[in-house]
């Protein structure tokens, strides 16, 4: 039922304790679930005992994954002992509404994970014949599978690609909707919702997908927030250092009604970020960097899935030219706007950046780009990953947020954190040249970015320091891992 990735001599390697991970196969969830199972490959035999082995189970994606090959063959490659079973395909599922992300995509993903349960299950009962399960982590998006780990005694542990603040969102979530009586779509423009653990959240700023109670996704979320409630534990992809207020209210269970019983514990262990490997996957893009001065760029890179309108790239370039400052412009293009930049940005634009400005039409690796000394600011999307990647390299941030969660993080990045400010995005979504070039400045000029950069320097130190010896996030691993093994 299932293949094993692992040059066919996978199968041994599973053996004695062992945790499997299950993420909702697309990329981001993917590689933070795999760098989990990394942390806990290398713990020491000193740490606990003896080690653990790790199996990822990989469902079939409902969409095209161009990099999902190659990433597990090179992580098979670096860590032959963490095991990959890829699921058979499910053909019922198709990706049309994948690109760009929609209602209908959430909704796709939920009920495909919930589709999976009949293999992980056959998957989970092979692997038990050799080794010990102690634990299953699923992603948020496949608790569904809390439902099988229950069916065969082993603890499910519900993992958040995502901050601990969206946790923390979700446990309070089913109180929210009881207090509040309506979709929170039709608040009041300006309503400012009181989530524990959350800095004041407009109403029009909850993730994706949770704006009217009456769509399917929302019943989605919702049942997914009560049965969380029951996990053995949550696992975070975050650390102490960055989002204390939301950690505390988790420890503490501010969420939960009076009298329900004691919350699950919660286990920051992050920062999970893909490893730089150095090459950037672009040498042109890297070297160009390279010659620019320190802190002299501002990267502009919106994740694997965002495009913007043609009118839209084109109040970026304006903006970008404006604001004098050099930059390097991953452009993602959609299908109607994909070939001819000189046709789609506005006229001489390239002459006149010559130089100071590249635009990049295809994959770079975001992470190496970060960790280049001339990047001064980086104007993302707000993915979770991106942030954390954003924070590793101590970059400050000009938030603009497409889809997904990334409204939210965008309250956290400005307002809680203090790592970037946000752009404003106007009622049609649009954003202008003016504002851009308004928030570039804001970070990259001297006065008043200073404490930006120093803030976000300062958290560069904390999330290097997570996983060292003593640190927040090595701990909270260890604890989890002892709790697993029941030591
Ligand atoms: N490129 C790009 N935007 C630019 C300049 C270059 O996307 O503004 C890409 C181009 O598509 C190619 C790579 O960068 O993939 C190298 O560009 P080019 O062939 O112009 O390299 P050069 O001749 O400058 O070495
Ligand atoms: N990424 C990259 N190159 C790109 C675009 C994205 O390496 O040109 C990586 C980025 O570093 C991050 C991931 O893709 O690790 C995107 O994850 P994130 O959670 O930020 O956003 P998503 O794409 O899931 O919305």
């Amino acid at each position: 039922i299932v293949s094993i990735a692992a040059g066919g001599g996978g199968a041994k390697l599973i053996k004695d304790d062992c945790i499997v991970l299950y993420p909702y196969p697309a990329m981001g969830h993917l590689i933070s679930m795999v760098e989990l199972g990394k942390r806990f490959f290398d713990l020491s035999t000193d740490d606990v005992g003896c080690g653990f082995t790790v199996v990822v189970i990989v469902a079939e994606a409902p969409f095209v994954l161009p990099n999902i090959d190659v990433y597990i063959k090179t992580v098979t490659e670096t860590h032959p002992s963490i095991v990959f079973l890829r699921l058979p395909p499910q053909p019922s599922f198709t990706a049309d509404d994948y690109y760009p992300p929609s209602l209908r995509t959430i909704e796709i993903a939920f009920e495909f994970m919930r589709a999976s349960n009949p293999f992980l299950r056959l998957s989970l009962q092979s692997i038990s014949l050799f080794a010990r399960v102690r634990g299953l982590f699923v992603d948020f998006f496949g608790t569904a599978a809390m439902d099988v780990a229950d069916e065969l005694g082993i603890p499910p542990y519900p993992f958040m690609a995502s901050p601990a603040a969206q946790l923390a969102f979700f446990l309070y979530l089913p109180t929210m909707h009881d207090n509040t009586g309506s979709s929170f779509k039709d608040l009041e423009r300006g309503t400012l919702l009181e989530f524990p653990g959350l800095p004041p959240l407009p109403a029009a700023d909850v993730p994706q997908g949770l704006e009217d109670r009456n769509e399917k996704v929302y019943c989605e979320f919702l049942e997914m927030s009560k049965r969380i409630a029951r996990a053995a534990g949550f696992v975070v992809n975050t650390f102490d250092w960055l989002e204390p207020r939301a950690l505390t209210a988790l420890e503490n269970g501010a969420f939960v009604p009076d009298g329900a019983p004691k919350p699950p514990p919660c286990y920051a262990i992050g920062p999970l970020v893909a490893p730089d490997k150095g090459d950037g996957g672009a040498e042109y893009c890297l070297k160009w960097l390279d010659s620019q001065p320190r802190r002299s760029v501002v990267l502009l890179s919106f994740g694997s899935m965002g495009v913007f309108s043609t009118e839209q790239l084109r109040e970026i370039a304006a903006g970008l030219e404006r604001s004098g400052h050099r930059f390097l412009w991953v452009l993602r293009c959609n299908d109607n706007n994909a070939a001819d930049l000189d046709a789609l940005l506005p006229d001489g634009f390239f002459g006149r950046t010559r130089g100071k400005g590249l635009v990049w039409k295809s994959w770079v690796e975001q992470a190496a780009v970060l960790n280049r000394d001339s990047v001064g600011a980086f104007v993302t999307h707000c993915g979770w990953n991106s942030v954390l990647e954003s924070v590793c390299a101590g970059v400050p941030m000009v938030a603009w947020p497409l889809y997904a969660e990334q409204r939210m993080i965008r309250v956290l990045v400005a307002e809680e954190m203090k790592l970037g400010v946000a752009v404003e995005i106007d009622e049609k979504g649009k954003v202008s040249a003016g504002e851009l070039e308004k928030r570039v400045r804001e970070v990259m000029d001297c006065s008043e970015g200073k404490a930006l950069r120093e803030r976000a320097e300062n958290m560069k130190g904390h999330a290097a320091a997570a996983f060292g010896e003593g640190g927040p996030s090595r701990m909270a691993l260890l604890r989890l891992a002892k709790t697993l093994k029941q030591i």
